[in-house]
């Protein structure tokens, strides 16, 4: 076989590059990928004189490996040529960089400046901590978060501590085989909805409505606890399964139907739910009632629909005035879209399940963390975080940690005030739709900082 078939024959698997300074073991972490039985297969030479390119298989995952050897730095410049060149070819060609750094020796000004350009291209990056040799070493590991390029894998390439874990997490970084695989497991099971308000707002009108409606499909399911039912209700095809329906149904208890238990009804069903519709009673505005339901919701961490119920009753003005009072009143719940309906004639119900698609859409919403630190570097390079005790806070480096609700690390080198991380909540809502979703970032302020 020829190199131009090689060429051919590996163009379409996932790359893995690999760039750190010279002697911080990047040759000899390569030769245990290539040093393992079930790894490398071939090699072939690079297309220049100083890079590699070899076909490792892990696990029945087939990459290859560019190794775009060490950069010499200039001292007198700290970002010289060689080390832009480098790891510009690499960030050119890689799907996922891995950006070895000599754990021992610390991390030194050339690899501060070239985690810098790797989170400004915004591929994938593992950070491979090499020459952890002990437990004892592996604690030394806080400093690196400094250099915003995510959590240090320590290895320990010499000894071949921890490679089997490296290679998963290569794995587990590459780019789908299948870019329309289905959908994860989770999302196969129906979403839940809470149906929550104050009494007599209409939730049980609408439920009513939804179960009667000829669309729908329905049928009881044992709630978590004992005297909980839930009900899944096929709108158009598309199960859900509304929590603790037993009240809803037929006419609730007496005690039922005052503000404090439909209050702890909204919170039990809360836990159980993905996503809340809050029912409000338009022909009384939004009461204080409304507001600490709103506020459950939001302290649940739930994605939501506010619906705006009775609106048959209501005259051209008290429309109007009450397009203002949600505006004012439910202000903190603001990221949840409003649907004006009615439960009684049935006015805009048949729009509640795409609202709802749309909502659980955003509430599981992933943002690839490479895309994320683009994001975030431009939210930065618009409006600085303000000074905190005559130093500048920046967020090195960002991450989605979880969906449903969607969370958010910010790693910065000094704490952030509450107003520039709401400024970077909205900026996140500008750049990825979230409409319906909660967000939260946690600020994780790095080590060394923080000491000081
Ligand atoms: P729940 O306590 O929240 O379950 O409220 P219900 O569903 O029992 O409704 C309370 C009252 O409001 C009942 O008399 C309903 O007929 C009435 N109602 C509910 N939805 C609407 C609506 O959209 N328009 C009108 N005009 N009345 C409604």
């Amino acid at each position: 076989m020829n190199t131009t078939d090689r060429r051919v024959l590996t163009s379409s698997l996932p790359r893995v590059a690999v760039v750190g300074r010279p002697n911080v073991g990047k040759s000899t972490l390569l030769n245990r990928f290539v040093g393992r039985r079930e790894a490398i297969v071939e090699e072939k030479p690079g297309v220049t004189r100083d890079r590699r390119e070899e076909t490792a298989d892990w696990c029945g995952r087939r990459f290859v490996v560019i190794d775009t050897g060490g950069w010499m730095s200039d001292p007198a410049d700290p970002v010289d040529a060689a080390v832009r060149d480098q790891v510009a070819v690499a960030l050119a060609q890689a799907d996922v960089i891995l950006f070895v750094v000599d754990a021992q020796a610390g991390i030194s000004q050339e690899d501060a400046e070239a985690a810098k350009l790797v989170r400004r291209a915004g591929v994938p990056c593992l950070l491979v901590a090499n020459k952890v040799d002990n437990e004892v070493a592996e604690m030394q590991l806080a400093d690196l978060y400094a250099l915003g390029v995510g959590d240090p894998l320590p290895v320990s390439a010499l000894h071949g501590r921890r490679s089997g874990d490296l290679l998963d997490a290569v794995v587990a970084a590459l780019p789908d085989e299948d870019e329309d695989g289905g959908p994860e497991p989770d999302e196969l099971a129906e979403a839940s909805v809470a149906l929550v308000g104050r009494p007599n707002v209409g939730k049980s009108t609408l439920f009513n409505r939804l179960c009667g409606d000829e669309r729908s499909i329905v049928h009881d399911a044992p709630g978590t606890t004992r005297d909980a039912v839930d009900t899944v209700v096929s709108l158009d095809g598309v199960p859900f399964r509304f929590v603790d329906t037993a009240g809803l149904r037929r006419k609730a208890r007496v005690d039922d139907r005052t503000e404090y238990y439909s209050r702890v009804r909204a919170i039990q069903s809360l836990e159980r739910a993905d996503v809340a519709l809050l029912v409000i009673d338009a022909t009384a505005g939004i009461t204080t009632a409304d507001q600490k339901v709103a506020e459950e919701i939001v302290d649940a961490g739930r994605a939501a629909v506010v619906l705006l119920n009775k609106w048959d009753l209501l005259g051209r003005e008290e429309k109007l005035s009450l397009a203002d009072d949600v505006e004012d009143k439910l202000r903190f719940i603001a990221w949840a879209p409003v649907l004006r309906i009615s439960a009684r004639t049935g006015y805009n119900v048949v729009k509640l399940r795409a609202v709802l698609d749309r909502v659980l859409t955003n509430f599981r919403r992933r943002v690839p963390t490479a895309d994320l630190v683009r994001t975030i570097e431009q939210a930065q390079a618009h409006h600085t975080a303000p000074m905190v005790r005559g130093a500048t806070s920046r967020i090195r480096y960002a991450t989605q940690a979880r969906h449903s609700p969607p969370t958010f690390v910010l790693f910065a080198n000094r704490r952030l005030g509450p107003d520039y991380v709401r400024f970077i909540e909205n900026r996140l809502r500008d750049a990825y739709d979230f409409e319906g979703a909660p967000l939260r970032c946690k600020v994780k302020v790095s080590e060394r900082q923080k000491k000081r």
